[in-house]
């Protein structure tokens, strides 16, 4: 049986990681289809601008 308070940390962690991204609002466009996205999300510690269009399509910029 897994110890659940391992699972809660775990858990825990994963919320910690998903914060660190911040919400750059701004229309993105989508470099597979003719949809945007109103919003990108930006990575600091891997230095990429990530964006989904309303199709589901990723897009991935990195900044070096
Ligand atoms: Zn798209």
């Amino acid at each position: 049986m897994p110890n659940i308070n391992e699972f809660i940390n775990k858990k825990n962690a994963e919320v910690l990681h998903s914060s660190e991204l911040e919400r750059v609002d701004g229309i993105k466009p989508c470099s597979k289809c003719e949809n945007n996205a109103e919003y990108a999300l930006w990575d600091p510690r891997d230095m990429i601008l990530s964006w989904k269009c309303s199709e589901g399509h990723d897009n991935q910029f990195k900044v070096n």
